[in-house]
Parts: structure tokens; C-alpha cells; sequence
């Protein structure tokens, strides 16, 4: 404590006698460093009322009074305000009775005949201190230490309390925002914890000056977040909220030299009268959540009971599919990927099946997803490219050809994530001798967004040994032109929308053109997918697009199949369909 900053104490004293109260008034007066305000009052009812207003820092309380008379005079201050620290002042000498106040709660007590300055101040500081302390260990109970947000304990309390009302009162509404941020992960990876950090705390600030005065907002673990919306009118309250939060997020967080951008996808709950589990009402909004994440992120979502079905649901293939993998239930099929000058097959694409022991053959669509969100697209990934790899090798010494066929793998952004990813794909190049020139990495314009400059880092060290890199359903996600240019890829594949769009004078017919022209410049291969007509097929040749894949030529099929096809015993082979249009 320093003389330029010394606290200015509110001191309440409770005392009948005039004489009494000058001399502590005197005493405190002394004191050089310690600047006090002292309010008085004659009786312990005036004491109490005063205190209900506020702002007394200690009382320094008298024992005999006109309206109450020893330890009782304690008693009925402390159970009307227990948070009010109190300084037993005794007349009487009486130990006993002052050691039973301190017992009771009473910080200190003084005699005062013996009052001295120091004394005095010395019991006042420490009453306040210890307070203090107390609220301190109180607040770190119930906030969170890095934004000083409420903490989950504290909105659970909250969510208590609204739950407690609506039962009193059904009209008050409320709901829960739960929501976490999109992409946290990457800014902590690439630009550090500590960035990561201070956004949190930058992004709490932002919030208290989003959310209306009567809700909380808390944070709930990492970075996720909750809003408790009080006295709705009605869901569109919640709404707004959510609205602001979204709008909010939209300008750049300046942390140290970098602008952070952040967004987050928030899933709403209102309170319904059956719902008396504060844990469930979270649960939902979480639900939510996950259905505004998977619907595209910077979002937000109504919970309503189908989500928690479907939630169910996805628990049960999250199971069977960790089973699956344990169980080899997997198989793979090819797809081929065909010149359409010279019509010749080049390579495959290899697109994994799932042989659900019940439900038969799972079209990736069925799990792929639920995969990604648990991890076990890593290990199904390692076997989806393994198995690839052993495939096309054993057909390039089967089957011959110039260049020799190559395989292309679809690849999840997360299992660049391993740090041993490059290791991993040359020991499986290693193992089934696949010279890695004959091996194409799939990977979508998300993974690309969605991930740091170390995944990138790690594909560009791959293509340097040879791997080629494809671009996969190009023009569906953040597409922008100018990460071709960035991030050197050897193939870009047109999603198939634009290709079954692409009649003459439609934007799809200018969009697939343009790709054409810019790849062409840029010396990146294409290929079109999803080409199933004829029509489709000669349009883009007479486009010049090298290469494409489609059911027209050919569908996913089983090795066996794919045998065939390759030593020309399939009744329907593709060159001779080609060489017929
Ligand atoms: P994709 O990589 O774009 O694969 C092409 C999808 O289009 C395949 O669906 C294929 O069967 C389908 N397709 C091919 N030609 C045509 C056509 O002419 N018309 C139509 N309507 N569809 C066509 P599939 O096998 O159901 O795979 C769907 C997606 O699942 C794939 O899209 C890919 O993103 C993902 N996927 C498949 N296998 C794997 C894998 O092993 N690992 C990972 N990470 N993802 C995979
Ligand atoms: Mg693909
Ligand atoms: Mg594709």
C-alpha cells in the first residue's frame, strides 16, 4: 500500500455513546496513511438498514446498545449481512464474550479503553484483506482465470435459477447459445498458444459488448463458449442474439502483429417446461451446434428433437464403424480415369466401401463424415492407401502401359496432421514398390483452407519426391483461383455439378471453360467428373479437357471387375464406346 494510492475504507460505526464514537473517530484520524470515512449510527436496526444500501467496507460494532445487548447484537448483524466483516467493539473487558463473536464470525475484537491508532487500523486492514481473499477464492470459483468469463459451474447455477423461475412463472423464456469457434485449432497450431490465448480473451471482451445485460456468458472449456438468454419474448430474442454474435465476429481481432479472423457456429436451445436438467439443455444446444457445423459453420442452428435422433443415430455408426475397423469390413473400388483423346484407360481412383455386416455396401456418404469427426478416418485412411497402392502395383506388372496406370487416393486434411505423414506414405511406397510418381494425393479446397502452412509444407515436401497432388471437386468450396498458383498442384478435377450443368450458353458451360483455359495455362492437368452422357463426354473433348472420369465410362467397381475391364474382356469396353462417338 502506498501513500499516492491508499484505499479510502467506508467504515460503519454502530455506537450509542457520543463520547465513544469521537474518541474512535479521533483514533482513526491519527492514522497517516490511512484515509477513512466513517458513517455513524446510534442503534443496531439503523446499522442493519444501512448496510442493506451498500457500500460499508466493516462495521465496527458496539455490544450494548439501546435496541440489543451483547452476543446477540452480533448474531442478528451477521445473519442479516454475513458478507459484512465486523469488528466487536467491548467495553466490558470481557474476553469471553468477545472470543464467542470471533467464534461466531466476528473478524476481530478490540477493548476500548486500550484502543490505539495502530491497533485499530492494523484490525481494519486485515478484515478488509480477508475479505477480499474470500471474494477473490469466491470469484475464482466460479470464472474462468484466462477471460475471467463466468465458468461452467457458475452458468450451470444460473441455468438453475432460470429453470427455478420458469417453474413460478411459465412465461419467462429463455435458451441457452452454445458454441464453439471454427478452425480454433488451426490458429493455435499455426500461430501459437499463446495468440490462441489472447484471442480468447480478446473474443470474451467483444462478447460482454454483444450480449444484453440481464444474460451470461460463459466460457464452458477450450474454446467453447455459452450464452443464457433471459426474458425472451420469444425464440426470436435468442435469434438475434445469436445474429449479433455472428455479425460480431466478422471484423478482425488484432492480436500482437497479426489480424485474427475467427467464426464460430452456434446451436440454440429454448427451455421447454419437460426439460428440468440443466446438463440436457446444454446437451441440445451442443447438438445444435454440431448440425450448424456440419451445415456450412459461421452458423447457427435451433435444437429441435430430431437433432437428438439423428444425434443417437450417429453414435451408433461412430460404434459400428470403430468396430469396422477392427474388423476389416472394408473394401475398395475403382473407378477409372480415362484420356478422352486416344479413349485409354490412365489410372484409378480408388473410393472406399463399407460391407456393413447388416446393412450391406455403405457408400462413403454414410460414414465418411462421422469418420472425420472421431479420427478414424486416420487409421482407415493408412489402410484405404495401403491397400491402393499393393492394387496398382500388382496391375502395372499385369497390365503394362505408357506412362504406367496410376492410382489416386482421397486423403483427409486430418491425416496430415500426423507428423510422421510423409514417413508413412514412402514406407508404403516402399513396401508395395509403387514408384511414387504413379500415386496422386486427392485432396479437397477445404483441406486446404482448413488447414496451416505445415500441412502444406508437408504436401509440397511429398510432390518434391514425386507424389502427385490433385485438387478434388474443384469449384465447390472456398474456391479461389489463386491458390492453384500458391500451392502447386498437378491435377485439378471439375466437380461433377458443373459438368451435368454444362449445357451451351449456361454459366457451367462458361465456369468449365474458363478452369479449362486457366489450367491450361497454369500446365495443371484436369479432369472432369462425373460425366454421364455421351454428349457430356464429346462436349468436353471438343473442349480439349484431357481427362475424365464418369459412369458413363465406367462405375466404381470390384478389383474383378476392374480385371476384366483391363484385359479387354469386358463386353462393354470403354475405348470401343469411345471410338464409336
Ligand atoms: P469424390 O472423391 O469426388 O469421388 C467421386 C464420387 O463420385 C464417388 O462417389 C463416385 O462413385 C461418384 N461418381 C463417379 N462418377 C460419377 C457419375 O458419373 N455420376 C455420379 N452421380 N457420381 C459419380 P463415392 O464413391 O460415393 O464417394 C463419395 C466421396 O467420398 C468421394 O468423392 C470422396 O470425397 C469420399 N471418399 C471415397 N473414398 C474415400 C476414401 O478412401 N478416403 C476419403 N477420405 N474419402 C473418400
Ligand atoms: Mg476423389
Ligand atoms: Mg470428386
Amino acid at each position: 500500500m502506498t501513500t499516492t494510492n491508499q484505499p479510502e475504507v467506508t467504515l460503519l460505526l454502530i455506537e450509542d455513546s457520543p463520547d465513544d464514537a469521537a474518541m474512535i473517530r479521533e483514533v482513526l484520524k491519527e492514522s497517516p496513511r490511512f484515509r477513512s470515512s466513517v458513517e455513524h449510527v446510534f442503534r443496531l436496526e439503523k446499522g442493519i438498514e444501512r448496510l442493506t444500501e451498500g457500500g460499508i467496507d466493516v462495521v465496527l460494532l458496539d455490544f450494548s446498545l439501546p435496541d440489543s445487548f451483547g452476543i446477540d447484537t452480533f448474531r442478528r448483524l451477521h445473519h442479516a449481512h454475513p458478507e459484512i466483516p465486523v469488528i466487536v467493539l467491548t467495553s466490558l473487558d470481557d474476553d469471553q464474550l468477545a472470543l464467542q463473536a470471533v467464534s461466531e464470525g466476528a473478524q476481530d475484537y478490540l477493548v476500548k479503553k486500550d484502543l490505539e491508532q495502530r491497533l485499530l487500523t492494523r484490525s481494519i486492514r486485515y478484515a478488509i484483506e480477508r475479505n477480499r481473499a474470500e471474494q477473490q477464492l469466491l470469484h475464482n470459483a466460479f470464472h474462468d482465470a484466462l477471460t475471467g468469463l463466468a465458468n461452467r459451474a457458475l452458468f450451470g447455477d444460473r441455468l438453475d435459477m432460470a429453470m427455478a423461475g420458469a417453474r413460478r412463472r411459465p412465461t419467462g423464456q429463455f435458451a441457452v447459445l452454445f458454441f464453439d469457434l471454427d478452425r480454433f485449432k488451426n490458429i493455435n497450431d499455426s500461430l501459437g498458444h499463446n495468440v490462441g490465448d489472447q484471442l480468447l480473451v480478446a473474443l470474451a471482451r467483444r462478447l460482454e459488448t454483444i450480449i444484453r445485460p440481464g444474460d451470461t456468458v460463459a466460457r464452458i472449456g477450450g474454446d467453447e463458449f455459452a450464452v443464457l438468454v433471459n426474458d425472451m419474448d420469444d425464440v426470436a430474442d435468442a435469434i438475434q442474439v445469436a445474429e449479433r454474435i455472428l455479425e460480431g465476429f466478422k471484423a478482425p481481432f488484432p492480436i500482437e502483429s497479426n489480424e485474427v479472423f475467427v467464426s464460430a457456429s452456434i446451436g440454440i436451445a429454448v427451455h421447454n417446461q419437460d426439460t428440468t436438467d440443466p446438463d440436457a439443455m446444454l446437451r441440445d444446444a451442443d447438438i445444435a451446434m454440431y448440425r450448424a457445423k456440419a451445415s456450412g459453420k459461421a452458423r447457427y442452428e435451433i435444437f429441435d428433437p430430431e437433432m437428438h435422433a439423428s444425434a443417437v443415430a450417429l453414435l451408433k455408426i461412430e460404434t459400428e464403424l470403430r468396430k469396422a475397423v477392427d474388423r476389416s469390413e472394408f473394401i475398395m473400388h475403382y473407378q477409372p480415369i480415362v484420356a478422352l483423346k486416344e479413349p485409354k484407360i490412365l489410372g484409378f481412383e480408388g473410393l472406399v466401401r463399407w460391407q456393413h455386416p447388416e446393412r450391406g455396401m455403405v457408400a462413403p456418404a454414410g460414414f465418411i463424415t462421422v469418420a472425420e469427426e472421431t479420427g478414424l478416418i486416420v487409421p482407415l485412411g493408412w489402410w484405404v492407401m495401403e491397400q491402393s497402392c499393393r492394387q496398382i502395383r500388382e496391375w502395372q506388372l499385369r497390365f503394362p502401359m505408357n506412362p504406367p496406370l496410376f492410382i489416386s487416393v482421397n486423403v483427409s486434411g486430418r491425416i496430415f496432421v500426423d507428423n510422421q505423414v510423409v514417413e508413412g506414405i514412402l514406407d508404403i511406397l516402399g513396401r508395395t514398390g509403387l514408384p511414387p510418381e504413379s500415386l496422386r494425393l486427392e485432396v479437397t479446397e477445404n483441406v486446404i483452407l482448413e488447414h496451416s502452412e505445415e500441412v502444406m509444407t508437408k504436401m509440397q515436401q511429398l510432390r518434391a519426391m514425386g507424389v502427385q497432388l490433385s485438387i478434388d471437386d474443384f469449384g465447390t468450396g472456398y474456391s479461389s483461383l489463386s491458390y492453384l498458383q500458391r500451392f502447386q498442384y498437378d491435377t485439378l478435377k471439375i466437380d461433377r455439378s458443373f459438368i451435368s450443368g454444362m449445357q451451351v450458353g449456361t454459366d457451367s458451360q462458361a465456369i468449365v471453360e474458363t478452369i479449362l483455359a486457366l489450367a491450361s495455362t497454369l500446365g495443371i492437368g484436369v479432369i472432369a467428373e462425373g460425366i454421364e452422357t455421351v454428349e457430356q463426354m464429346v462436349r468436353l473433348r471438343d473442349l480439349d479437357c484431357p481427362q475424365g472420369q464418369g459412369f458413363w465410362f465406367a462405375r466404381p467397381a470390384d478389383p474383378m471387375m476392374i480385371e476384366a475391364m483391363l484385359s479387354g474382356d469386358s463386353p462393354t469396353s470403354i475405348s470401343s464406346r469411345m471410338m464409336a462417338n
